[in-house]
């Protein structure tokens, strides 16, 4: 069809699909910059964190045998994940039960890397992945520890937000509050980052990713540096480029 404003169409124009791929450790401030970055392109938000917090669930609200990865990814193969992308309000559910709230629970977080380190579930977790990325024209931005790598390395845009280890525990302190010690934050920000990065790599960037500092930048400037890598990438490709 012809356009009447004479200007180049943007890739999403074309109908193609634009991935906003990020990774950081935990605390480095991913999921705000994510959710903020998704409200302010108008694009969905995919958070696989809360997946696999979302399977943690699943496995200790079962009576299956924790330490058996076959039968743990035999119930996450069969249960049903209802995955929300809206980054106003994302909303997971397990067999048909809210656990929006539950999977945040400090009871998870300190347990969630034995089952992201199942290869098996992770398989499951990352074709799951794709297919909703698949469906979520025009775009959206991805968060997690695998995604700038395996999930969607051809993600247009691909970040890897990191921050000093001082600097993300006082975040998650600052997060959870008075309801946790010292040491339980400590081992959801370094201990877990330690397990997960068995699995998947996040402390490097991966070539063609750009790194980001978030240590002493607000949420606000961390949103407009990746909206400004978004727009340049939207530039850089000629049209019709990549379908
Ligand atoms: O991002 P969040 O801290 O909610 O992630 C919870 C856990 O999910 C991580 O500690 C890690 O074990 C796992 N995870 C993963 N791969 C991803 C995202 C999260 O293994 N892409």
């Amino acid at each position: 069809m012809p356009d009447p404003t004479n200007r180049p169409p943007r890739p999403d124009e074309n109908n193609e699909l634009f991935v906003v791929a990020v990774d950081g450790p935990s605390g480095s401030g991913k999921s705000s910059a994510s959710r903020g970055v998704a409200r302010r392109l108008g694009f969905a938000y995919l958070d696989t964190g809360a997946m696999y917090r979302a399977a943690t669930w699943l496995v200790q609200n079962s009576d299956v045998e924790k330490d058996d990865p076959e039968l743990v990814a035999k119930l996450v193969a069969e249960a049903d994940f209802g995955v929300g992308t809206d980054p106003s309000a994302p909303v997971f559910a397990v067999n048909g039960a809210d656990v929006t709230a539950a999977i945040r629970e400090p009871v998870i977080s300190a347990s969630v890397s034995k089952v992201a380190t199942n290869l098996a579930v992770r398989k499951l977790l990352i074709e799951r992945q794709r297919e909703i990325i698949a469906g979520c024209r025009p775009g959206i931005v991805v968060e997690g520890r695998d995604i700038t790598t395996v999930v969607a390395p051809d993600a247009q845009v691909r970040v890897l937000l990191i921050a000093d280890p001082a600097a993300r525990v006082a975040r998650r302190k600052s997060e959870l509050g008075d309801r946790v010690h010292e040491a339980e934050v400590h081992d959801q920000v370094i201990r877990r980052d330690r397990d997960d990065s068995t699995v998947a790599q996040f402390h490097a960037a991966a070539p063609g990713v750009t790194v980001i500092d978030s240590t002493e930048l607000s949420l606000d400037d961390v949103i407009d540096r990746i909206t400004e890598l978004v727009t340049a990438a939207r530039h850089e490709r000629p049209t019709g480029e990549g379908q």
